[in-house]
């Protein structure tokens, strides 16, 4: 910032996604999403691409997602969540065992629906329809209120 002057062009080479992107609100778990497929890939959606599909998020990260992945979707870099994943990245366990893959942020091509609810931050259960309850911004559902202790 003192006389160095950063060329941003030679570090993003696509201003207009970058830009769509800024506007997108930030996704969480139970929200669907389309993303563009090439090779059995997930890619940004401003390349070429093969096929779209649906993905739920099943997790949020800094700067990315995780996606479920169905049996019927073939996704390389997918992985397993086992019992680990599940609780280190704080996924439903109903989807313990079941493919999930990493995605950036970018590779968001579009949001098909934003399923307005909330996690339960201490037994992680979806509540439809439920908003944040908590000083922090976040959710805890009502048998996790009245059952501290469990
Ligand atoms: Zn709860």
């Amino acid at each position: 910032m003192f006389g160095a002057v950063i060329d941003y062009s030679s570090i993003y080479d696509e201003d207009f996604a970058i830009n769509l992107h800024n506007s997108m609100p930030r996704l969480n778990p139970g929200d669907t999403i389309s993303c563009m497929i090439n090779n059995s890939l997930i890619v940004n959606p401003y390349r070429d691409y093969e096929e779209t599909q649906t993905f739920i998020i099943v997790a949020k990260v800094d700067e990315g997602y995780y996606l479920y992945v169905p049996h019927y979707i073939n996704i390389k870099d997918s992985k397993v969540a086992d019992q680990y994943v599940c609780k280190k990245l704080q996924i439903n366990t109903k989807y313990l065992n079941e493919n999930i893959v990493y995605i950036s942020e970018h590779m968001v091509a579009a949001i098909v629906k934003k399923d307005e609810g909330c996690s339960c931050k201490i037994c992680k259960e979806y509540k439809r329809f439920a908003g944040p309850n908590q000083d922090d911004g976040s959710f805890i559902c009502y048998s996790c209120r009245i059952n501290p202790y469990i």
